[in-house]
């Protein structure tokens, strides 16, 4: 990185990121995309895309995150991978932003770093981290060590259902274990999982820890019934996360005013209270949360960003 003063740079490579990117490519600002440590964004973590525009078979979220990438490169956006932003000053102009230990000078920032999948919080739960707890089943479903097993899938929303719906293709058995006795989750997807064989809700309840962190994978899991207080023990050679997210804004607390969720809060357009700061997509959306939403706040952003730019900022 050289002391140039960046026009752009965009913190994130999601769809809300690379659309800013390529927004701002074709405005002739050569934006300078910091990917962070996953590279695409939460889409990468998905199998088939259905429900973004114009691709009428779905798209693969990886090769979606690839061609979105490769069409932001082709107009003369650079991408850094793997980069992680560590600290950012945006208490005076330029702004300044700490990256691998490098300082990088920048005109005008778009916040662009996504979300990340919320955790139980349990010790459990980080000492079997991949070794049976996942938050994706379409990563992780089709594992050899989940085929022909029971499995967990703790969460009552959109993304549980999901996730619970899909693993019914390879688990002998799906438990689903909601804190409530009613499902978050739209009517459709709810429906479309009670209606399985194979799944088998346990209402009111938490997951009090996962078994058995001595062994060095997941047998089963405690769990507690929040009306009676009741313990027991369910049996699962794996468990699957989905109780939503959390934004990525850790760094940019004191610096950006964000909501008691920690969501970047925005004024006019994609405006941050720092005037030159801009956001877009899911660090920001704690409504829609969808590709096509990020990637328009994403060229909203650059957008927004450009005009800036050219007033003088
Ligand atoms: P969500 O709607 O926020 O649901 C999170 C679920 O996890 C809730 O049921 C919540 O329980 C539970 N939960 C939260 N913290 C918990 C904790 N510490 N312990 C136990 N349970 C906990 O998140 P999401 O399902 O990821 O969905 C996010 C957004 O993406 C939604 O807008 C959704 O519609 C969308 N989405 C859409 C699709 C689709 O259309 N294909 C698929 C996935 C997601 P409570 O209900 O008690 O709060």
């Amino acid at each position: 990185m050289s002391d140039a003063i960046e026009q752009v740079v965009i913190i994130g490579s999601g769809c809300a990121g690379y659309t800013a990117a390529l927004y701002s490519a074709r405005a002739n600002l050569a934006p300078l995309v910091l990917t962070g440590v996953m590279p695409g964004g939460l889409l990468t973590t998905t199998s088939i895309v259905e429900n973004y525009p114009g691709f009428a078979e779905g798209i693969d979220g990886t090769d979606l995150m690839i061609a979105m990438q490769s069409q932001a490169e082709r107009f003369g956006a650079r991408v850094k991978f793997g980069s992680l932003v560590e600290a950012v000053d945006f208490s005076g102009r330029p702004f300044k932003l700490t990256v691998d230990g490098a300082e990088v000078l920048a005109r005008t920032v778009i916040i662009a770093s996504g979300a990340s999948h919320r955790h139980l919080g349990l010790e459990s739960e980080e000492k079997l981290d991949k070794k049976g707890v996942t938050y994706c089943a379409t990563c992780d479903g089709a594992l050899p060590m989940f085929r022909d097993q029971p499995l967990v899938v703790v969460g009552g929303g959109d993304s549980a259902c999901e996730e619970a719906t899909y693993l019914t293709r390879f688990a002998s058995k799906v438990y689903l274990i909601h804190r409530r006795d009613e499902l978050r989750a739209s009517k459709i997807m709810a429906e479309r999982l009670l209606g399985q064989e194979k799944v088998e809700p346990v209402w009111d309840s938490v997951v009090t820890e996962i078994l058995d962190p001595e062994q060095d994978k997941v047998t089963g899991v405690r769990v507690k019934n929040m009306k009676t207080d009741a313990e027991s023990v369910i049996d699962c050679a794996g468990v699957f996360v989905a109780i939503g997210h959390v934004p990525n804004t850790q760094i940019f607390k004191g610096q950006i005013d964000v909501d008691d969720g920690g969501y970047v809060l925005r004024a006019e357009g994609s405006r941050t209270n720092v005037e030159g700061v801009f956001v877009a997509g899911d660090c920001s959306d704690h409504v829609y949360r969808q590709a096509v939403t990020a990637a328009g706040m994403g060229c909203a952003a650059a957008i927004d960003a450009e005009r800036f730019l050219a007033a003088g900022g």
